[in-house]
């Protein structure tokens, strides 16, 4: 039988990005809010002196644990799906307070117009004959002009450093931050790149080029370019993160109170109602019930859908007839791709850097291309990033050389210092079948069934990256390496749990038809009013670059809805189509 705890305004599952963001936009409007993170409490002073790349990098030290909850993938849906059981082939997501925005690089990008009306713009510039059978494109009723704002807002909370990408439409105000030092790598690639007739800039960075205070007063310390960035915590203060940002604001306000190793399992809800969430201690293994007005599910793509699919509510996605909306248009970055380049006539210092330290540029993007004469839709963003070599995990040696022995030896001391890569992520677009579901076979360590995946590459996935390698190919080219290497595309390239990362999305897709969407724009369930779902979970296609400046907008927009539904006494606020 579950302790009931006392009601309060707000339960937010999670205490990332999404769910910190909601809490601190709540909190300061007076409400009382709860946090429920399953992971351990963690502060800024557990990350002093931490560089410990054998339990971060290696063994994925800040990583939920997969012994304990996990997913399963298969390519089609007339396998059995395995379920992931290391995190060494896939680091599947972060867990304790502050999730994986505490062990990310801090990339920010803003996504390109096209994203967010994906389907209505690919029909009027190609006509709809462009779209191939199976792909699912939705746009997600809202543009890119109407989150701008928030944006804007999330860009200001983080104090991204930035330099104006000169290909991407207006920005409202610049970035509150410089963007960070450059260095011989990110000078060569611009220099490469301007070269090539391209346009290049500096990576728009949630890692401080100076110190900031943010609107609330927030301080954001001077990144030290120490290197342990992704992957761990950061102790200098420096990386933008929900712990010294948003989750800090929420508790400065005394409205706000996280229970970590608490492990929600449904939300409980009558016909259209959500009346709050089931939750086990996990130290305890008692179980508690949160009543709440308002109930807010932030823990990423795979736990949003999940608990949606546990608790039944919503129709789940049938791929067969393509009913239902739960589960739909798994998509995301489903393998990194890349080129590595070996110069013989030059040296970097590539063991000092950033997270997010790189060079980037938009030309090969989904507005600067012309799709018709290509075989594929939508685009990628060659750059890169100066995250800094790390003693164990960067030994970069051209491909033929011996795994061990004197060759091995001679090449990997000759070399470093003289290699780098440009790396291309590839946004996936969806597809009928690829979609997610509870596993009928695993479950969790209480006996929940874990999600499921089900996904499949098809020939755009495989053409663009085949595209985007060999573009990157010759800006390598132009830097003057000399042993060039590109990742392998062949037509049995397939998806697999090493190539899911942790930028995936779908599952509570938006839109403004609850026929084929989860959530309004502003991340409100369709089916159930005082539900919000937010997160990567509600973007309905995938870009080319990084997802979390999406996160954190979509999550700012959320908490604004979710404010004038507490404040106008309920209703769904946006018009049904
Ligand atoms: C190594 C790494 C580097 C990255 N670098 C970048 C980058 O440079 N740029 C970029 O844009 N993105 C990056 N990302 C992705 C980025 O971290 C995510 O997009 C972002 O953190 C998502 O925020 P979120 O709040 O939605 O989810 P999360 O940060 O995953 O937070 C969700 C929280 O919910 C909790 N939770 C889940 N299920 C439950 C449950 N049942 N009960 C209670 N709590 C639960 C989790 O423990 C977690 O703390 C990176 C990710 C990783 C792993
Ligand atoms: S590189 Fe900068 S932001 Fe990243 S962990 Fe080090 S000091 Fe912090």
């Amino acid at each position: 039988m579950a302790t009931e705890m006392d009601k309060v305004d707000v339960v937010i599952v999670g205490s990332g990005w999404a769910g910190g963001i909601v809490a601190a936009e709540l909190s300061k409007e007076g409400y009382r809010v709860v946090g429920l993170e399953r992971g351990k409490d963690q502060k800024m002073e557990d990350f002093i002196g931490a560089k410990d790349e054998l339990r971060y990098s290696s063994r994925h030290g800040m990583f939920q644990d997969l012994t304990k909850e996990t997913i399963t993938t298969r390519n089609t849906e007339n396998e059995d799906a395995l379920p992931i059981r290391s995190n060494s082939t896939n680091s599947i997501n972060g867990t304790d307070t502050g999730g994986s925005g505490v062990h990310w690089d801090g990339a920010t990008y803003r996504w390109w117009p096209y994203d967010f009306e994906a389907y209505s713009k690919t029909v009027e510039q190609y006509g709809e004959d462009k779209i191939p059978e199976g792909m699912t494109l939705q746009d997600w009723g809202i543009t890119y002009n109407e989150l701008e704002p928030y944006y804007d807002k999330f860009e200001k909370t983080a104090g991204v450093s930035g330099e104006e990408d000169p290909l991407r439409p207006g920005r409202s105000d610049e970035y509150p931050n410089p963007p960070m030092r450059g260095s011989q790598v990110t000078s060569l690639f611009k220099q490469a790149a301007n070269e090539l007739n391209y346009h290049p800039y500096h990576m728009p960075s949630a890692n401080m080029s100076q110190q900031y205070e943010n609107p609330d007063g927030e301080t954001i310390n001077a990144c030290v370019y120490c290197s342990f960035c992704g992957m761990y915590g950061c102790d200098f203060g420096a990386k933008a993160d929900p712990i010294v940002t948003v989750l800090s604001t929420a508790q400065k306000t005394g409205n706000y109170e996280l229970r970590n190793n608490a492990y929600v399992t449904r939300v409980l809800h009558n016909e259209d109602k959500a009346t709050g969430v089931l939750y086990v201690d996990t130290q305890t293994g008692e179980e508690y019930e949160q009543p709440a007005d308002l109930v807010v599910l932030a823990g990423f793509t795979f736990a949003n859908t999940r608990l949606l699919l546990l608790s039944e509510i919503g129709e789940p996605y049938n791929p067969d007839t393509g009913d239902g909306v739960i589960g739909k248009n798994l998509t995301g970055h489903f393998g990194f791709y890349g080129v590595s380049g070996f110069f013989n006539d030059k040296k970097f210092n590539l063991y000092a850097g950033a997270g997010a330290l790189g060079a980037t540029l938009s030309d090969f993007t989904v507005e600067q291309l012309d799709h018709n004469e290509l075989d594929f839709l939508h685009g990628f963003e060659p750059r890169v990033v100066q995250s800094g070599s790390t003693p164990i995990g960067s030994n970069g040696v051209p491909g033929d050389t011996p795994t061990w022995g004197e060759e091995f030896k001679e090449k990997s001391l000759y070399y470093t210092n003289r290699n780098f890569g440009i790396n291309i992520q590839v946004g996936n677009l969806p597809w009928a079948h690829n979609y997610m579901d509870l596993d009928p076979n695993y479950t969790d360590f209480i006996g929940d069934p874990l999600l499921r995946i089900t996904c499949s590459f098809s020939d755009q996935d495989r053409n663009i990256a085949r595209y985007s390698v060999e573009k990157s190919k010759e800006i390598m080219e132009q830097m003057g390496a000399d042993i060039i290497e590109g990742s392998e595309i062949t037509d049995e390239t397939e998806f697999n749990e090493t190539t899911l990362t942790s930028h995936t999305a779908g599952g509570a897709i938006m839109g403004d038809d609850p026929q084929t969407s989860a959530v309004n724009n502003y991340s409100q369930m369709w089916d159930m009013e005082n539900l919000f779902v937010v997160g990567a979970s509600s973007f309905s296609t995938f870009s080319s670059s990084n997802p979390t400046g999406t996160v954190g907008a979509v999550a700012y927009r959320a908490a604004e809805g979710m404010i004038k539904f507490l404040k106008e006494d309920g209703g769904i606020l946006v018009e049904k189509n």
